[in-house]
């Protein structure tokens, strides 16, 4: 049994220290806890234990678990992180505070159509392709400047930060240094990365946004 209370104290020090080590001010970092796949009274644990910020990666999952999670606890803030398919657009606007995995023309279109359509605006972040990875989603680095431009003045978006997953079994740091010079040149606020693995490290590199599943929850 995963005691999901104990654990995110854990990392709620370590983030805590990492700010520390990064002379990062105190509470500069927020802890998006990472729930896909886990039932609904995982969730209710962690926000019993005090965890208001939770991401998860599919549309239909976290309406069927958020939904109700939300009537009950109504300062729960809901980020998705996984791709989202243009015909979901409207579903996600209806549903998410933030929408970190916005990688392409077409969504833009959509996710401003749903934006006029429901009056909600979430937050919304431009996922990079940091590696430039073929098989990976986002905005690759030397496109995003155009993109931005794109969302803004094409469809009257805005965009507040950044999120990437950098390439698998690599040095992670390079990518987040990319990423946090992105976001200063850009002036935007929000900087998501880092999983369980890596954190720390993207603390240090000045994430705002750390994206934590499996040191709170166990493994999926
Ligand atoms: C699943 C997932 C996470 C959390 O990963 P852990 O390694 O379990 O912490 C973070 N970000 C994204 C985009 C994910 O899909």
């Amino acid at each position: 049994m995963t005691n999901i209370g104990k654990n995110l104290q854990t990392v709620l020090h370590q983030i805590t220290e990492a700010e520390k080590a990064a002379n990062r001010e105190p509470g500069s970092v927020r802890l998006v806890a990472v729930s896909k796949v886990q039932p609904a009274e995982a969730i209710e644990e962690a926000i019993k234990s005090g965890q208001k910020i939770f991401g998860e990666n599919w549309v239909q999952e976290a309406r069927d678990k958020y939904v109700p999670l939300k009537e009950k606890y109504p300062d729960i803030e809901l980020h998705l992180i996984g791709a989202l398919q243009t015909n979901k657009a409207l579903d996600a606007v209806k549903l998410f505070d933030v929408i970190q995995t916005l990688d392409r023309p077409g969504l833009a279109v959509e996710i401003a159509k749903a934006i006029k359509k429901t009056g909600k605006t979430p937050r919304l972040y431009v996922e990079v392709n940091i590696g430039n990875e073929k098989q990976k989603a986002g905005i690759s680095p030397e496109d995003l400047a155009a993109f931005l431009k794109e969302c803004k003045e094409k469809h009257g978006l805005e965009i507040s930060g950044l999120m990437c997953i950098p390439p698998a079994n690599e040095d992670p740091l390079i990518y987040f240094n990319k990423m946090k010079f992105l976001t200063t040149t850009h002036h935007l606020p929000h900087l998501s990365m880092g999983m369980s693995a890596d954190f720390q490290s993207a603390i240090a590199c000045g994430a705002t946004e750390v994206r934590v599943g499996t040191a709170i929850f166990g493994t999926r």
